[in-house]
Protein backbone atom coordinates (compact mmCIF):
# COMPACT_ATOMS: atom_id res chain seq x y z
CA UNK A 1 0.00 0.00 0.00
CA UNK A 2 1.76 3.35 -1.15
CA UNK A 3 0.29 6.53 -0.22
CA UNK A 4 -1.04 9.04 -3.18
CA UNK A 5 1.18 11.56 -3.66
CA UNK A 6 -1.27 13.78 -4.24
CA UNK A 7 -2.39 15.02 -0.70
CA UNK A 8 -6.03 16.36 -1.84
CA UNK A 9 -6.71 12.10 -2.69
CA UNK A 10 -7.23 10.72 0.60
CA UNK A 11 -5.21 7.89 1.27
CA UNK A 12 -6.73 4.74 2.88
CA UNK A 13 -4.80 4.07 6.46
CA UNK A 14 -5.41 0.38 7.60
CA UNK A 15 -4.67 -1.51 10.52
CA UNK A 16 -1.28 -3.83 9.95
CA UNK A 17 -2.00 -7.28 11.59
CA UNK A 18 0.69 -9.90 11.14
CA UNK A 19 2.01 -8.53 7.62
CA UNK A 20 -1.59 -7.86 6.39
CA UNK A 21 -3.20 -4.68 6.17
CA UNK A 22 -7.27 -4.65 7.07
CA UNK A 23 -9.93 -2.71 8.34
CA UNK A 24 -12.61 -0.92 6.51
CA UNK A 25 -12.98 3.09 6.62
CA UNK A 26 -15.10 4.71 8.48
CA UNK A 27 -13.57 7.16 9.53
CA UNK A 28 -11.84 10.27 7.68
CA UNK A 29 -9.42 13.05 8.71
CA UNK A 30 -9.00 16.29 7.26
CA UNK A 31 -6.46 18.81 6.73
CA UNK A 32 -6.78 21.66 9.50
CA UNK A 33 -5.32 24.32 7.30
CA UNK A 34 -7.81 23.23 4.27
CA UNK A 35 -10.85 21.38 5.96
CA UNK A 36 -12.44 20.67 2.84
CA UNK A 37 -9.57 18.47 2.16
CA UNK A 38 -10.06 14.75 3.40
CA UNK A 39 -6.06 13.62 3.92
CA UNK A 40 -7.05 9.93 4.97
CA UNK A 41 -9.77 7.70 5.60
CA UNK A 42 -9.54 5.20 8.91
CA UNK A 43 -10.61 2.11 10.38
CA UNK A 44 -12.00 2.09 14.04
CA UNK A 45 -10.53 -1.13 15.76
CA UNK A 46 -11.70 -2.33 18.58
CA UNK A 47 -11.20 -5.58 20.86
CA UNK A 48 -11.19 -7.94 18.12
CA UNK A 49 -7.83 -6.01 16.14
CA UNK A 50 -5.96 -5.65 19.28
CA UNK A 51 -6.06 -9.05 20.31
CA UNK A 52 -5.26 -10.01 16.47
CA UNK A 53 -2.52 -7.63 16.76
CA UNK A 54 -1.27 -9.18 19.91
CA UNK A 55 -1.53 -12.57 18.97
CA UNK A 56 0.64 -11.86 16.07
CA UNK A 57 3.32 -10.08 17.90
CA UNK A 58 3.21 -12.99 20.34
CA UNK A 59 3.89 -15.55 17.52
CA UNK A 60 6.77 -13.16 15.76
CA UNK A 61 8.51 -12.61 19.18
CA UNK A 62 10.63 -16.06 19.07
CA UNK A 63 12.16 -15.44 15.30
CA UNK A 64 12.93 -11.87 16.05
CA UNK A 65 14.16 -12.33 18.85
CA UNK A 66 16.88 -15.64 17.42
CA UNK A 67 17.66 -12.77 14.48
CA UNK A 68 20.94 -11.70 15.10
CA UNK A 69 20.83 -7.75 16.27
CA UNK A 70 23.00 -6.56 13.79
CA UNK A 71 20.65 -8.25 10.83
CA UNK A 72 17.97 -6.55 12.87
CA UNK A 73 19.72 -3.10 12.16
CA UNK A 74 20.20 -3.99 8.99
CA UNK A 75 16.63 -3.91 8.68
CA UNK A 76 16.72 -0.21 10.02
CA UNK A 77 19.04 0.85 8.33
CA UNK A 78 17.56 0.01 4.90
CA UNK A 79 14.58 1.64 6.30
CA UNK A 80 16.04 4.78 7.12
CA UNK A 81 17.22 5.08 3.56
CA UNK A 82 13.75 4.12 1.97
CA UNK A 83 12.19 7.27 4.55
CA UNK A 84 15.09 9.54 3.41
CA UNK A 85 14.23 9.01 -0.04
CA UNK A 86 10.23 9.43 0.09
CA UNK A 87 10.86 12.40 2.58
CA UNK A 88 9.20 15.33 0.26
CA UNK A 89 6.16 12.76 -0.08
CA UNK A 90 5.79 11.69 2.88
CA UNK A 91 6.49 14.86 4.21
CA UNK A 92 3.18 16.39 2.35
CA UNK A 93 1.13 13.58 4.26
CA UNK A 94 2.19 15.03 7.71
CA UNK A 95 1.71 18.38 6.94
CA UNK A 96 -1.57 17.74 5.57
CA UNK A 97 -2.57 15.53 8.33
CA UNK A 98 -1.13 17.46 11.49
CA UNK A 99 -1.06 21.12 10.13
CA UNK A 100 2.58 21.91 10.84
CA UNK A 101 4.49 23.27 8.02
CA UNK A 102 5.72 21.48 5.00
CA UNK A 103 9.22 22.44 6.32
CA UNK A 104 8.73 21.35 9.88
CA UNK A 105 7.40 18.15 8.31
CA UNK A 106 9.61 17.32 6.16
CA UNK A 107 12.35 17.64 8.69
CA UNK A 108 10.28 15.43 10.78
CA UNK A 109 10.53 12.93 8.28
CA UNK A 110 14.10 12.89 7.62
CA UNK A 111 14.39 12.57 11.93
CA UNK A 112 12.55 9.49 11.41
CA UNK A 113 14.79 8.43 9.24
CA UNK A 114 17.53 9.62 11.35
CA UNK A 115 16.42 7.52 14.29
CA UNK A 116 16.62 4.54 12.51
CA UNK A 117 20.01 4.87 11.34
CA UNK A 118 21.28 5.69 14.71
CA UNK A 119 19.38 2.32 16.02
CA UNK A 120 20.64 0.62 12.73
CA UNK A 121 24.23 0.95 14.53
CA UNK A 122 22.88 -0.32 17.87
CA UNK A 123 22.48 -3.80 16.66
CA UNK A 124 26.18 -4.00 16.90
CA UNK A 125 26.44 -2.71 20.22
CA UNK A 126 23.81 -3.92 22.25
CA UNK A 127 25.18 -6.07 24.86
CA UNK A 128 26.25 -6.60 28.49
CA UNK A 129 29.49 -6.56 30.57
CA UNK A 130 31.75 -9.51 31.90
CA UNK A 131 32.56 -9.38 35.55
CA UNK A 132 35.22 -10.99 37.95
CA UNK A 133 33.61 -14.05 39.66
CA UNK A 134 34.45 -14.60 43.66
CA UNK A 135 34.14 -18.18 43.14
CA UNK A 136 36.76 -20.02 41.06
CA UNK A 137 36.80 -21.27 37.51
CA UNK A 138 33.53 -18.87 36.89
CA UNK A 139 32.65 -16.71 34.20
CA UNK A 140 30.44 -14.04 35.41
CA UNK A 141 28.47 -12.03 32.39
CA UNK A 142 25.32 -9.91 31.80
CA UNK A 143 22.98 -10.10 28.87
CA UNK A 144 20.28 -7.86 28.23
CA UNK A 145 17.02 -9.71 26.36
CA UNK A 146 14.19 -8.03 24.70
CA UNK A 147 11.19 -7.55 26.87
CA UNK A 148 8.65 -9.29 24.83
CA UNK A 149 5.65 -7.70 23.15
CA UNK A 150 5.58 -3.96 23.66
CA UNK A 151 2.54 -1.35 23.07
CA UNK A 152 3.79 1.90 21.60
CA UNK A 153 1.21 4.50 22.68
CA UNK A 154 1.54 7.76 20.36
CA UNK A 155 0.62 11.96 20.30
CA UNK A 156 -0.47 13.56 16.91
CA UNK A 157 1.85 16.41 17.57
CA UNK A 158 5.06 14.61 15.99
CA UNK A 159 3.63 12.02 14.18
CA UNK A 160 6.39 10.03 12.69
CA UNK A 161 9.59 11.35 14.97
CA UNK A 162 7.93 10.12 18.12
CA UNK A 163 6.52 6.35 16.64
CA UNK A 164 10.19 6.24 15.37
CA UNK A 165 11.95 7.12 18.46
CA UNK A 166 10.33 4.44 20.53
CA UNK A 167 9.95 1.56 17.46
CA UNK A 168 13.92 1.50 16.39
CA UNK A 169 15.17 1.07 20.18
CA UNK A 170 12.44 -1.52 20.50
CA UNK A 171 12.68 -3.20 17.12
CA UNK A 172 16.62 -3.42 17.43
CA UNK A 173 16.27 -4.68 21.07
CA UNK A 174 14.38 -7.95 19.47
CA UNK A 175 10.56 -6.92 21.00
CA UNK A 176 8.25 -7.12 18.70
CA UNK A 177 5.64 -4.43 19.17
CA UNK A 178 1.65 -3.41 18.71
CA UNK A 179 1.55 0.48 18.38
CA UNK A 180 -1.61 2.85 18.47
CA UNK A 181 -0.87 6.16 16.78
CA UNK A 182 -3.57 8.94 17.68
CA UNK A 183 -6.25 8.91 16.00
CA UNK A 184 -5.38 12.17 14.23
CA UNK A 185 -2.67 11.21 12.62
CA UNK A 186 -1.97 7.70 11.74
CA UNK A 187 -0.73 8.60 8.32
CA UNK A 188 2.51 9.51 8.75
CA UNK A 189 3.28 5.81 10.62
CA UNK A 190 1.60 3.96 7.80
CA UNK A 191 4.28 5.22 5.75
CA UNK A 192 7.39 4.21 8.31
CA UNK A 193 5.56 0.73 8.38
CA UNK A 194 5.31 0.94 4.44
CA UNK A 195 9.36 1.48 4.62
CA UNK A 196 9.97 -1.22 7.31
CA UNK A 197 8.34 -4.03 5.27
CA UNK A 198 10.14 -2.63 2.14
CA UNK A 199 13.38 -3.24 3.79
CA UNK A 200 12.22 -6.68 4.73
CA UNK A 201 10.65 -6.38 8.65
CA UNK A 202 8.83 -10.04 8.88
CA UNK A 203 5.28 -10.24 9.58
CA UNK A 204 3.76 -9.79 12.89
CA UNK A 205 7.30 -8.30 13.94
CA UNK A 206 5.51 -4.51 14.06
CA UNK A 207 1.48 -4.55 14.44
CA UNK A 208 -0.72 -1.21 13.83
CA UNK A 209 -4.18 -1.09 15.62
CA UNK A 210 -5.96 2.61 14.51
CA UNK A 211 -8.89 3.42 17.12
CA UNK A 212 -9.66 5.35 20.44
CA UNK A 213 -7.22 5.54 23.13
CA UNK A 214 -10.44 4.72 25.63
CA UNK A 215 -10.59 0.98 23.30
CA UNK A 216 -7.71 0.38 21.40
CA UNK A 217 -4.99 2.25 23.91
CA UNK A 218 -7.00 0.52 27.19
CA UNK A 219 -6.91 -3.08 25.50
CA UNK A 220 -3.20 -3.02 25.11
CA UNK A 221 -2.73 -1.40 28.32
CA UNK A 222 -4.34 -4.22 30.11
CA UNK A 223 -3.29 -6.95 27.86
CA UNK A 224 -1.26 -9.65 29.90
CA UNK A 225 1.33 -10.76 27.30
CA UNK A 226 2.15 -6.85 26.53
CA UNK A 227 5.40 -6.43 29.16
CA UNK A 228 5.94 -3.46 28.41
CA UNK A 229 3.58 0.10 27.81
CA UNK A 230 5.41 3.66 26.37
CA UNK A 231 3.31 6.28 25.91
CA UNK A 232 4.32 9.80 24.88
CA UNK A 233 0.72 12.06 25.23
CA UNK A 234 -1.24 13.85 28.12
CA UNK A 235 -0.46 13.55 31.90
CA UNK A 236 -4.14 12.77 32.83
CA UNK A 237 -3.76 9.73 30.40
CA UNK A 238 -0.63 8.68 31.63
CA UNK A 239 -1.29 8.24 34.93
CA UNK A 240 -3.95 6.26 34.35
CA UNK A 241 -1.73 4.21 32.03
CA UNK A 242 0.79 3.94 35.11
CA UNK A 243 -2.01 2.99 37.53
CA UNK A 244 -2.91 -0.20 35.40
CA UNK A 245 0.15 -1.18 33.77
CA UNK A 246 1.95 -1.06 36.42
CA UNK A 247 -0.64 -3.08 38.82
CA UNK A 248 0.23 -5.77 36.79
CA UNK A 249 4.00 -5.26 37.00
CA UNK A 250 4.29 -4.54 33.21
CA UNK A 251 6.99 -1.98 32.65
CA UNK A 252 5.86 1.51 32.19
CA UNK A 253 7.54 4.42 30.14
CA UNK A 254 5.63 7.35 30.12
CA UNK A 255 6.36 10.90 28.25
CA UNK A 256 3.83 13.52 29.23
CA UNK A 257 3.04 17.49 29.31
CA UNK A 258 5.03 20.25 30.11
CA UNK A 259 5.12 24.19 31.03
CA UNK A 260 8.35 24.83 30.02
CA UNK A 261 9.63 28.39 31.55
CA UNK A 262 12.68 30.82 29.93
CA UNK A 263 14.25 32.93 32.32
CA UNK A 264 15.59 36.52 30.80
CA UNK A 265 17.86 37.96 33.04
CA UNK A 266 19.10 41.74 32.73
CA UNK A 267 22.14 41.03 30.72
CA UNK A 268 20.03 39.60 28.06
CA UNK A 269 20.03 40.91 24.78
CA UNK A 270 16.52 41.66 24.70
CA UNK A 271 16.49 40.67 20.97
CA UNK A 272 18.22 37.14 21.00
CA UNK A 273 15.50 36.69 24.00
CA UNK A 274 12.54 37.37 21.86
CA UNK A 275 13.91 35.10 19.24
CA UNK A 276 15.21 32.08 21.09
CA UNK A 277 11.26 32.74 23.04
CA UNK A 278 9.47 32.79 19.65
CA UNK A 279 11.48 29.73 17.86
CA UNK A 280 10.48 27.94 21.47
CA UNK A 281 7.07 29.16 21.44
CA UNK A 282 5.50 29.40 18.16
CA UNK A 283 7.21 27.28 16.43
CA UNK A 284 5.38 23.82 15.49
CA UNK A 285 2.29 26.54 16.85
CA UNK A 286 3.33 25.92 19.93
CA UNK A 287 1.81 22.43 19.97
CA UNK A 288 5.25 20.40 21.32
CA UNK A 289 6.12 18.94 24.69
CA UNK A 290 8.83 21.17 25.25
CA UNK A 291 7.12 24.56 23.90
CA UNK A 292 8.47 27.46 25.68
CA UNK A 293 5.11 28.77 27.27
CA UNK A 294 6.55 30.80 30.19
CA UNK A 295 8.78 33.48 30.05
CA UNK A 296 10.26 34.89 33.49
CA UNK A 297 11.85 38.82 32.82
CA UNK A 298 13.77 40.05 35.80
CA UNK A 299 13.04 43.86 36.32
CA UNK A 300 15.36 45.32 34.18
CA UNK A 301 15.03 43.28 30.98
CA UNK A 302 10.90 42.70 31.12
CA UNK A 303 9.88 45.86 29.13
CA UNK A 304 12.73 45.43 26.02
CA UNK A 305 11.85 42.12 26.34
CA UNK A 306 8.18 42.53 25.79
CA UNK A 307 8.24 45.01 22.87
CA UNK A 308 11.20 42.33 20.96
CA UNK A 309 8.47 39.54 21.68
CA UNK A 310 5.22 41.34 20.51
CA UNK A 311 7.18 42.57 17.60
CA UNK A 312 9.14 39.07 16.76
CA UNK A 313 5.24 37.54 17.18
CA UNK A 314 4.51 39.31 14.03
CA UNK A 315 6.79 37.37 12.16
CA UNK A 316 4.58 34.20 13.24
CA UNK A 317 1.41 35.18 11.01
CA UNK A 318 -0.15 31.44 11.06
CA UNK A 319 -0.98 30.12 7.13
CA UNK A 320 -1.58 27.22 5.24
CA UNK A 321 1.49 25.20 5.56
CA UNK A 322 2.18 23.80 2.47
CA UNK A 323 2.56 27.60 1.06
CA UNK A 324 6.01 28.80 0.88
CA UNK A 325 7.11 31.12 3.22
CA UNK A 326 4.37 30.32 6.03
CA UNK A 327 6.40 29.35 9.69
CA UNK A 328 3.64 28.50 11.80
CA UNK A 329 0.63 26.10 10.52
CA UNK A 330 -2.69 26.21 12.04
CA UNK A 331 -3.97 24.63 15.45
CA UNK A 332 -4.52 20.90 14.85
CA UNK A 333 -7.84 20.10 15.53
CA UNK A 334 -11.46 22.00 17.01
CA UNK A 335 -11.01 20.49 20.72
CA UNK A 336 -7.44 22.08 20.81
CA UNK A 337 -8.68 25.29 18.71
CA UNK A 338 -11.28 25.39 21.92
CA UNK A 339 -8.75 25.08 24.07
CA UNK A 340 -6.71 27.59 22.94
CA UNK A 341 -9.48 30.28 22.25
CA UNK A 342 -10.94 29.48 26.02
CA UNK A 343 -7.53 30.05 27.94
CA UNK A 344 -7.74 33.49 26.03
CA UNK A 345 -10.87 33.84 28.25
CA UNK A 346 -9.42 32.51 31.36
CA UNK A 347 -6.19 34.86 31.39
CA UNK A 348 -8.51 38.09 31.09
CA UNK A 349 -11.03 36.97 33.88
CA UNK A 350 -7.25 36.53 35.89
CA UNK A 351 -6.12 39.75 35.42
CA UNK A 352 -3.35 38.87 32.47
CA UNK A 353 -3.64 41.41 29.24
CA UNK A 354 -3.19 39.98 25.93
CA UNK A 355 -0.32 42.19 24.51
CA UNK A 356 -0.91 40.72 20.64
CA UNK A 357 -2.79 37.93 19.36
CA UNK A 358 -5.11 35.62 21.05
CA UNK A 359 -7.86 35.65 17.97
CA UNK A 360 -8.45 32.82 15.26
CA UNK A 361 -9.82 32.58 11.79
CA UNK A 362 -10.48 28.79 11.00
CA UNK A 363 -7.59 27.13 12.61
CA UNK A 364 -5.13 29.73 12.32
CA UNK A 365 -4.70 31.15 15.79
CA UNK A 366 -2.58 34.27 16.12
CA UNK A 367 0.94 33.83 18.07
CA UNK A 368 0.22 35.50 21.25
CA UNK A 369 1.56 37.00 24.00
CA UNK A 370 0.46 37.65 27.63
CA UNK A 371 1.52 39.67 29.65
CA UNK A 372 0.90 40.84 33.63
CA UNK A 373 0.55 37.15 34.41
CA UNK A 374 1.21 35.63 37.53
CA UNK A 375 2.21 32.34 39.14
CA UNK A 376 -1.34 32.14 40.69
CA UNK A 377 -2.70 32.35 37.05
CA UNK A 378 -4.19 29.08 35.62
CA UNK A 379 -2.13 30.16 32.19
CA UNK A 380 0.70 30.17 34.31
CA UNK A 381 0.17 26.71 35.37
CA UNK A 382 -1.86 24.90 33.04
CA UNK A 383 -0.52 23.50 29.70
CA UNK A 384 -2.51 24.93 26.84
CA UNK A 385 -0.42 23.10 23.95
CA UNK A 386 -0.86 26.18 21.36
CA UNK A 387 1.01 29.81 20.37
CA UNK A 388 0.83 30.79 23.59
CA UNK A 389 3.29 32.94 25.50
CA UNK A 390 2.62 33.92 29.11
CA UNK A 391 5.19 36.65 30.34
CA UNK A 392 5.92 36.67 34.49
CA UNK A 393 7.87 39.38 36.13
CA UNK A 394 10.76 37.86 38.63
CA UNK A 395 12.64 40.03 40.82
CA UNK A 396 16.10 38.37 40.22
CA UNK A 397 17.44 34.49 39.60
CA UNK A 398 16.73 33.23 42.86
CA UNK A 399 12.77 34.57 42.22
CA UNK A 400 12.57 33.36 38.65
CA UNK A 401 14.31 29.71 39.23
CA UNK A 402 11.77 29.36 41.99
CA UNK A 403 8.75 30.43 40.17
CA UNK A 404 10.34 28.08 37.01
CA UNK A 405 10.26 25.18 40.03
CA UNK A 406 6.82 26.14 41.22
CA UNK A 407 5.32 23.90 37.88
CA UNK A 408 4.42 20.50 38.51
CA UNK A 409 5.68 19.64 35.06
CA UNK A 410 9.97 19.58 34.78
CA UNK A 411 10.30 18.92 30.83
CA UNK A 412 12.41 21.96 29.73
CA UNK A 413 13.66 25.11 30.92
CA UNK A 414 16.02 27.89 29.22
CA UNK A 415 17.91 30.75 29.93
CA UNK A 416 19.21 33.54 28.03
CA UNK A 417 22.00 35.27 29.85
CA UNK A 418 25.46 36.02 28.79
CA UNK A 419 26.48 35.63 32.92
CA UNK A 420 28.16 32.00 32.65
CA UNK A 421 27.70 31.92 36.59
CA UNK A 422 23.76 32.51 36.43
CA UNK A 423 23.56 29.79 33.17
CA UNK A 424 25.28 27.21 35.29
CA UNK A 425 23.02 28.00 38.67
CA UNK A 426 20.25 27.41 36.27
CA UNK A 427 21.04 24.40 35.08
CA UNK A 428 22.20 22.80 38.13
CA UNK A 429 19.08 24.10 39.86
CA UNK A 430 16.24 23.74 37.70
CA UNK A 431 13.79 21.19 38.05
CA UNK A 432 13.63 19.94 34.67
CA UNK A 433 14.88 16.85 32.25
CA UNK A 434 16.37 19.48 29.45
CA UNK A 435 18.07 22.51 29.83
CA UNK A 436 18.56 24.57 27.28
CA UNK A 437 21.08 28.13 27.61
CA UNK A 438 20.63 30.77 25.17
CA UNK A 439 18.69 28.18 22.78
CA UNK A 440 14.86 27.55 22.27
CA UNK A 441 13.58 25.10 24.65
CA UNK A 442 12.52 22.92 21.27
CA UNK A 443 14.81 21.28 19.64
CA UNK A 444 16.68 17.94 20.76
CA UNK A 445 19.69 15.73 19.37
CA UNK A 446 18.82 12.16 19.09
CA UNK A 447 22.03 10.88 20.25
CA UNK A 448 21.43 12.56 23.70
CA UNK A 449 18.82 11.56 26.67
CA UNK A 450 15.61 13.06 26.75
CA UNK A 451 12.76 12.88 28.93
CA UNK A 452 11.46 15.02 31.69
CA UNK A 453 11.30 15.30 35.85
CA UNK A 454 8.32 15.53 37.82
CA UNK A 455 5.03 15.32 36.14
CA UNK A 456 6.10 15.06 32.58
CA UNK A 457 7.87 11.82 33.11
CA UNK A 458 7.82 8.16 34.91
CA UNK A 459 11.52 9.72 35.32
CA UNK A 460 12.62 5.55 35.07
CA UNK A 461 13.73 5.35 31.63
CA UNK A 462 15.47 7.78 29.17
CA UNK A 463 14.04 8.12 25.19
CA UNK A 464 16.33 8.55 22.42
CA UNK A 465 20.23 8.47 22.85
CA UNK A 466 21.92 5.41 23.82
CA UNK A 467 19.85 5.32 26.83
CA UNK A 468 16.77 4.50 24.61
CA UNK A 469 17.13 0.40 24.67
CA UNK A 470 17.10 -0.02 28.25
CA UNK A 471 13.49 0.25 28.46
CA UNK A 472 13.27 -1.98 26.18
CA UNK A 473 15.69 -4.71 27.60
CA UNK A 474 15.84 -6.91 30.69
CA UNK A 475 19.34 -7.80 32.25
CA UNK A 476 19.89 -11.42 32.91
CA UNK A 477 23.16 -12.46 35.10
CA UNK A 478 24.72 -15.57 34.08
CA UNK A 479 27.32 -17.49 36.34
CA UNK A 480 28.95 -20.47 34.02
CA UNK A 481 30.99 -22.54 36.17
CA UNK A 482 33.47 -24.79 34.31
P1 LIG B 1 -3.32 12.15 24.68
O1 LIG B 1 -2.86 11.80 26.05
O2 LIG B 1 -4.72 12.59 24.50
O3 LIG B 1 -3.14 10.88 23.71
C1 LIG B 1 -1.89 10.24 23.51
C2 LIG B 1 -2.14 8.83 23.01
O4 LIG B 1 -2.77 8.07 24.05
C3 LIG B 1 -3.09 8.76 21.80
O5 LIG B 1 -2.67 7.73 20.93
C4 LIG B 1 -4.41 8.41 22.46
O6 LIG B 1 -5.33 7.79 21.58
C5 LIG B 1 -3.96 7.46 23.56
N1 LIG B 1 -4.90 7.31 24.69
C6 LIG B 1 -5.85 8.20 25.09
N2 LIG B 1 -6.53 7.68 26.16
C7 LIG B 1 -5.98 6.48 26.42
C8 LIG B 1 -6.25 5.46 27.40
N3 LIG B 1 -7.21 5.61 28.31
N4 LIG B 1 -5.49 4.34 27.38
C9 LIG B 1 -4.49 4.19 26.47
N5 LIG B 1 -4.22 5.10 25.52
C10 LIG B 1 -4.95 6.24 25.49
O7 LIG B 1 -2.28 13.23 24.12
P2 LIG B 1 -2.32 14.01 22.72
O8 LIG B 1 -3.41 15.02 22.76
O9 LIG B 1 -2.29 13.04 21.57
O10 LIG B 1 -0.88 14.73 22.73
C11 LIG B 1 -0.63 15.94 23.39
C12 LIG B 1 0.02 15.69 24.73
O11 LIG B 1 1.20 14.91 24.55
C13 LIG B 1 0.49 16.96 25.42
O12 LIG B 1 0.18 16.90 26.78
C14 LIG B 1 2.00 16.95 25.22
O13 LIG B 1 2.74 17.66 26.18
C15 LIG B 1 2.29 15.49 25.28
N6 LIG B 1 3.56 15.17 24.63
C16 LIG B 1 4.63 14.83 25.42
C17 LIG B 1 5.87 14.55 24.84
C18 LIG B 1 7.06 14.16 25.68
O14 LIG B 1 7.99 13.56 25.14
N7 LIG B 1 7.08 14.48 26.96
C19 LIG B 1 6.01 14.63 23.46
C20 LIG B 1 4.90 14.99 22.69
C21 LIG B 1 3.67 15.25 23.29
Amino acid sequence: MTATTDSTTATAVRHLIGGEWLGEPVKERRNPARPDEVVAELPDGGPGEVEAAIAAAAEALPGWRKTAAPARGAILGRAAELLTARKQEIGRDLCAEEGKTLTEATMEVQRASDIMRYHAGTGWRLGGESLPSSLPNTHLYTQHEPLGVVALITPWNFPIAIPAWKLAPALVSGNTVVMKPAGLTPLSVQHMAECLIEAGLPDGVLNIVIGSGSTVGDALVRDERVAGVSFTGSTDVGIKIHEIASARMARVQLEMGGKNAVIVLDDADPELAAQVVAQGGYGLTGQACTATSRVIATPGAHDAFVDALTKAASAWAPGDGQQDGVKMGPVVSDSQLETDRSYMDVAREEGAEVATGGTNEDFFFQPTVLTGVSQTMRVAREEIFGPVISVLAAGDLDEAIAITNASPYGLTGGIVTNDLKAAMRFADEAEVGVVKINRPTTGLDLNAPFGGYKQSSTGTFREQGSTATDFYTRVKTVYMGA
